[in-house]
């Protein structure tokens, strides 16, 4: 079972991101990556000083780190990308976006998705993805960093995380949450 996932992006989509080598280095360097998680496509553990680039919220909640003995779920990483072109990631949480044009929500937008852009039933507007605002419920980019088992909200990035990532040199980094 999972509870969600808080996921990393850079959030200009029209600069291209970084290779996955220099990505996962850099998070390797700030402590947040550990191994790579045997058979689990770009998928991690989290590093030792995981804790200190990822603030949880609340009182000290107890997190797992290492795959439980009973096989339960705990939190790890999963790299995606980087995609020649950007895409949406998005997830059950995902609420409709507000059409850019008539300012009306695109209820059923998961229809009207295309590539890069969704379709507007109410005014017949086509609008970037990128020009949607998804709220801190989905994210447009070309690659994305998956921490996986956080409740929407249970955590944050820290600024110098923030910084680290953004020395990677596709624009400043932001973050959301899916469950
Ligand atoms: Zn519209």
């Amino acid at each position: 079972m999972s509870s969600g996932s808080l996921v990393l992006f850079p959030q200009e989509a029209a600069l291209e991101a970084p290779t996955f080598e220099a990505l996962a280095e850099v998070l390797r360097a700030a402590g947040v990556l550990g191994s790579p998680i045997a058979g689990g496509e770009g998928e991690f553990l989290a590093g030792e000083g995981f804790l200190q680039q990822i603030t949880f919220m609340g009182c000290s909640p107890f997190i797992a780190l290492e795959p439980p003995a009973d096989g339960g779920a705990f939190c790890h990483l999963r790299l995606h990308g980087p995609y020649a072109e950007p895409r949406l990631l998005w997830g059950r949480n995902t609420r409709p976006p507000k059409c850019p044009a008539c300012g009306r929500r695109i209820a059923d937008w998961q229809q009207h998705l295309g590539a890069d852009a969704v379709h507007c039933a109410a005014c017949g507007a086509e609008s970037r993805l990128a020009d949607c605002a998804w709220r801190g419920h989905a994210g447009f980019g070309r690659c994305f960093v998956e921490i996986r088992n956080i409740f929407p909200g249970e955590a944050v990035p820290v600024d110098r995380l923030l910084a680290r990532l953004q020395g990677l040199g596709a624009g400043p980094w932001g973050w959301f949450y899916l469950s």
